[in-house]
């Protein structure tokens, strides 16, 4: 009972898919399974990506699925489409897939796609506030209605299957994917979970879903938000009682609401990968938890399992996997699990029971009998009532942690908004934003979208007053008072993986800003945009007002709905939101427990005030406050891939201070007990990775040091190397970040 990753499924709650199964539906499935090819079956359990395949392709190999992953374009459109153009490429895939030669009904395709805060694949769509911010508003009705909003726009694009609600309950805010979770808090997520899937598949009954729902995926199962130092993808060392108390605790009500779909997460329990974990997948989620619909794969996730590739993994069907998304490795895989099937390493019961639950979940969705309702034909993508959601639900994640005095803005009032996030709707919506990272998105990708700074010129206009536009702050004629938005800026998945909390270490151009305008006499409002809570002390200092805005999405004017006041000088709404994640008092304050002894953050979960209960705040520390004798230090590889090997030397070389390093797509991380002040060697594991010609790799390190380094300080990559001691001497207490070219 004790061997790695190994759940007792006795200890673990029940559960019961409602709405999957009937008689009729699984005598079809009888019929269609006695009538399938061996070929056909294994072809329902593997899905493409749409980037990586052709409809002629189909021809050829009978696969099930198609995604559309990150965000990937439809095939042979430019980037950046609108649902039209989705759907037609749909239809395009569909039409081979029906028209193929079988002994039985024709069988459709399914399409998935991350539409995980409205659906983001497509210009002009609503994009809701990532999942931090509704976490934030406590509201699972609101989670209702954005869950089915979500859906319209999803189908109306011809997509049958949404990749979310991710039910993640992350504990180490370092994670890059803290924002896809509602809260740190399993009872919050509980409580969200049924309205989320009910919102995007309608509520579980007899027959098909209704048209404008789609199917849903909750992920990633189980465990993504419990990895050791919050590293994407890394190990869950808990206990199997936190496994279940903390990090299943949206799954019950999820299964109970009838979700269709689970993703299994990329993450490892103890050591096993969830994609192999027989226990957890099949054991515990299909038996004990009574899951009736289908486990998706993520991304290549079977790879990572023990003695698989992406191209070869019986042990990841045999564990309970029904579908694997294999996006460029659907042929090999293909093959394999062919053969695979025919030899018996995976036995063909259990070949047709995955088939069983796919086919299951295409039924309920209808797609056999009908061709879904298909182009945006109602206006249905940013329509103006899921533009009204959204900013209702901008309004209510507003958390407001300190004001003194100076909101809301009177009306007839000068107002400056400035800050690199004021007018920049791609800032405000972060990652998973017409594409993976949300990077490179201009205004003009949102024609639906307003920013935070239009939403503040439309507001003060009818309140009597008027704003300007100044992104560095500088003005001719003094304003009344200056809204600056900052904040991070969009990452997805482990490029958001950070090693400090503390909000830009070294460089501080935020905060420059922010006391540039107080110097001049200019009261601050503070709208910080992020995907997790950060240290941002300093930057409270030097604001008057500071509210949290998280990732609002398309409605800039949600902001303005609640920081200016109505034309009679009274808030026109006032701020409701309260904290789903802790806040921390210290850059190192990485996990905050509730539940454990020391519980000690700057704001406490829960936290917000409002116009009705402001908020004084005092001068707070600006020491980032970490223990002086142990440092975590990380390299991160900002640019390209990394060329081996990585050695930083410091002075005379006293000891070999590795104690242990693990390698996550292009950053290196130890631990590094500061024993040789000044004077330590990290010599970096060996990183296997390809070398880009030529390039300048930009090398971002984060480190501590008790005292300045006595001597040069190399820092050095492939072939190249730099003295960085210059840089590490004038470093003052607390975390540091240095950022060097080395050309190799
Ligand atoms: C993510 C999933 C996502 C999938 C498809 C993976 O990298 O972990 O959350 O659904 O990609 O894009």
């Amino acid at each position: 009972p004790d061997a790695r990753g190994v759940a007792h499924p006795g200890t673990w709650p029940r559960a019961a898919s409602k709405g999957l199964v009937d008689p009729a539906t699984e005598a079809r499935i009888d019929t269609l399974l006695a009538a399938m090819t061996v070929e056909e079956k294994v072809g329902q359990m593997i899905q493409a990506d749409i980037s990586a395949i052709t409809p002629e392709d189909l021809r050829r190999y009978p696969l099930g699925s198609i995604l559309a992953g990150g965000s990937s374009p439809p095939i042979g459109k430019p980037d950046r489409s609108p649902g039209s153009a989705w759907a037609a490429t749909a239809q395009a895939f569909n039409a081979v897939a029906m028209a193929r030669q079988s002994k039985h009904e024709p069988i459709p395709l399914i399409f998935g796609i991350d539409a995980v805060h409205g659906n983001n694949n497509i210009v002009g769509a609503t994009i809701f506030p990532h999942n931090i911010a509704l976490g934030a508003a406590h509201d699972p009705e609101l989670i209702r209605r954005i869950g089915a909003a979500t859906a319209a726009e999803t189908a109306a694009a011809g997509i049958d299957w949404a990749f979310g609600p991710t039910l993640t309950v992350p504990q180490d805010d370092r994670w890059g994917r803290t924002y896809e979770g509602y809260s740190e808090d399993p009872a919050l997520v509980r409580g969200y979970a049924a309205a989320a899937v009910e919102g995007l598949q309608g509520k579980a009954g007899e027959g098909r879903i209704q048209d404008g729902r789609v199917a849903a995926s909750a992920k990633h199962f189980l465990g993504d938000g419990g990895t050791k130092d919050g590293i994407d993808q890394g190990d869950a060392d808990v206990s199997e009682a936190v496994l279940i108390g903390t990090h299943n605790a949206g799954y019950p009500p999820a299964i109970d609401a009838g979700t269709m779909t689970v993703m299994a997460s990329f993450s490892s329990w103890q050591g096993e990968k969830m994609h192999g974990n027989r226990s957890l997948l099949t054991d515990v989620l299909k038996g004990r938890m009574g899951f009736q619909g289908f486990i998706v794969g993520d991304w290549n996730g079977h790879a990572q399992v023990t003695g698989c590739t992406k191209t070869d993994c019986a042990a990841t069907f045999n564990a309970g996997l029904d579908m694997a998304m294999a996006p460029d490795s659907w042929q090999g895989l293909y093959d394999a699990t062919l053969r695979q099937a025919r030899d018996g390493t995976i036995p063909m019961a259990r070949i047709d029971d995955a088939v069983r639950r796919i086919l299951r979940v295409k039924l309920k969705l209808g797609l056999f009998e009908t061709a879904r309702p298909m182009i945006d034909r109602a206006g249905v993508i940013g329509s103006a009532g899921h533009r009204a959601i959204a900013r209702e639900a901008v309004r209510k994640s507003l958390v407001l942690l300190k004001n003194e005095g100076v909101l809301p803005i009177r009306p007839g009032a000068y107002i400056l908004v400035a800050g690199p996030g004021a007018d920049d709707i791609g800032m405000q919506s972060g990652g998973w934003t017409l594409s993976w990272q949300g990077d490179g998105n201009s205004n003009a990708d949102f024609p639906n979208g307003q920013s935070i700074y239009a939403g503040i010129a439309e507001a003060a206009k009818g309140a009597g007053g008027r704003a300007t536009l100044s992104v560095d702050g500088s003005f001719t004629r003094k304003p009344d008072v200056a809204v600056v938005v900052f904040g991070e800026t969009p990452y997805a998945e482990m490029r958001g993986d950070v090693r400090s909390l503390e909000f830009q270490a070294g460089d501080k151009e935020a905060l420059a800003l922010l006391k540039k305008l107080k110097a001049a006499g200019v009261p601050v409002v503070s709208v910080f945009l992020s995907g997790r809570p950060l240290w941002v002390n300093p930057e409270l200092n030097a604001s008057d007002a500071f509210v949290a805005a998280w990732l609002p999405g398309t409605e800039g004017g949600g902001i303005a709905d609640v920081l200016i006041a109505g034309a009679d000088g009274k808030p026109r709404h006032d701020f409701t939101g309260t904290l789903s994640y802790s806040w921390p008092k210290t850059a190192a304050q990485f996990v905050l427990n509730r539940g454990a002894p020391g519980y000690d953050p700057l704001f406490a979960f829960g936290h917000g005030a409002s116009y009705a209960r402001p908020a004084r705040l005092g001068t707070l520390s600006e020491v980032a406050g970490i223990d002086a004798s142990v440092a975590n230090t990380s390299l991160f590889f900002a640019k390209g891939k990394v060329p081996a090997p990585f050695r930083l030397t410091a002075g005379a070389v006293t000891q070999r201070a590795v104690d242990s390093a693990t390698l996550q797509e292009g950053a290196a991380q130890w631990t590094w007990p500061a024993s040789g002040k000044g004077s330590v060697r990290i010599e970096g594991p060996s990183l296997d990775l390809t070398r880009e010609s030529n390039a300048d790799v930009q090398v971002q390190l984060t480190y501590r040091l008790d005292s300045p380094p006595r001597g040069p300080v190399r820092m050095a990559l492939g072939a190249g190397s730099v003295d960085v001691a210059p840089a590490l001497a004038k470093a003052g207490s607390g975390w540091q970040v240095l950022r060097v070219p080395i050309k190799c």
